[in-house]
């Protein structure tokens, strides 16, 4: 939880583009079933209290990028909790976050379920958009409330998140729904409703990432689950890596069945005139936004982008031939960060993105797996 940058991995390195975070609370009381922040929160939700030190760290980061006339990456707040639980009403350390980036012109991608409580400070947080810096995140799993509430007990029914989202988009700030995480069973029949109520509430994009699991919580999914037969096949699901850090017995549905609900959801999105992307998946044939966290709705000028196998396919595209790390790079516009350019920024946050940078380069150099998914389907 110390450190502002997510840790290297082949599930991560090779895709992510906003690898800068932010977590501004120790635990996450919204206890959703499928948390997979669970397996890296160090403190119990019954501890829950704002992070020690994170705001003398973003200072001492925010004024040393600010000082030596860099350009950030954006920021998440957050990735492992929830920035906008109750306690935020409180404790405020979310709003001390965005207030950092309004003084600092620090881009930031908020991702919440509680859009509901984030709307207390929608002056900040417009005054953050109108310099281009802000994009916010909604996340939604299924848009059932009596479903939502099995999955994510503590956590405001959806529609309460929706309307608190729409709200933002009418005042101007750009709203992107996370469909997340798909679960096979649970949310097939209603996919079509949920891009519906996307474009009602004036969301740009779609971004969705399928259930990763261990296999000891499949009776939960399996019991509320349409199609609960899923959960006893084993051959509709596959390992998330054979690297992933903590748990190793992570479980996920099998690729052909996320291609075919991607798919699903590609078109849909396309028929209501929506953008749409896969969280670190490749795939890049199915995705119909810009850049898959939406960074392109930020102001260009404020930001930059570190490589990733996007920039390789876009390669792969118009040769037909994969690129080396070396062909990728020279191919960049001014606005990455890679190589030589990561030295000035600050310590604590370029030894991790070259760690990135590396996974990357060994993909590119070794042709390992992860291509693949860079292949039309
Ligand atoms: S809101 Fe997010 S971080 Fe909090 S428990 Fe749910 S999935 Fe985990």
């Amino acid at each position: 939880m110390e450190s502002l940058v997510v840790n290297p991995s082949v599930n991560v390195s090779p895709y992510c583009y906003s690898l800068l975070r932010i977590e501004p609370y120790t635990s996450c009381m919204h206890q959703c079933i499928y948390c997979f922040g669970r397996w890296y929160r160090m403190a119990d939700p019954a501890t829950l209290a704002p992070t020690p030190n994170m705001i003398q760290s973003l200072v001492r980061i925010f004024k040393a990028i600010h000082k030596r006339g860099l350009t950030p990456m954006p920021f998440r707040l957050s990735t492992l909790i929830d920035p906008f639980q109750p306690i935020e009403l409180e404790k405020g350390a979310s709003k001390h976050v965005i207030k950092l980036c309004i003084k600092y012109n620090i881009p930031l991608i908020i991702n919440t379920k509680a859009p509901n409580i984030a709307i207390n400070i929608l002056p900040l947080l417009e005054k953050l958009c109108n310099r281009g810096l802000l994009i916010f995140q909604v996340s939604v799993s299924v848009i059932s409330g009596e479903l939502a509430k099995k999955l994510e007990p503590k956590a405001p029914p959806p529609q309460e998140r929706l309307d608190a989202a729409e709200k933002m988009s009418k005042e101007g700030i750009p709203v992107i729904l996370r469909l997340q995480p798909l679960i096979p069973g649970l949310m097939e029949h209603d996919l079509e409703l949920t891009i519906q109520q996307a474009k009602y509430i004036g969301a740009k994009q779609i971004i969705t990432e399928a259930l990763r699991d261990e296999i000891e919580n499949f009776n939960i999914y399996s019991t509320l689950a349409k199609d609960s037969q899923k959960y006893k096949e084993i051959g509709f699901w596959e390992d998330y890596s054979a690297t992933v850090e903590t748990p190793s017995k992570v479980l996920r549905p099998k690729l052909e069945w996320r291609i075919s609900t991607y798919k699903q959801l590609r078109d849909l999105c396309s028929k209501y005139g929506l953008a749409f992307s896969m969280c670190k998946e490749g795939l890049y044939e199915l995705q119909t936004a810009k850049n898959c966290c939406g960074i392109n709705l930020l102001n260009p000028a404020s930001y930059t982008l570190r490589p990733t196998l996007y920039e390789a396919w876009i390669i792969y595209k118009q040769t037909k031939t994969i690129p080396s790390y070396k062909q990728l790079v020279e191919t960049l516009p001014p606005n990455y960060i890679h190589s030589q350019n990561l030295k000035p920024y600050p310590r604590t946050i370029r030894k991790k993105l070259q760690a990135h940078e590396k996974i990357l380069k060994q993909i590119l150099e070794e042709r390992t797996q992860e291509l693949i998914k860079l292949l039309p389907r």
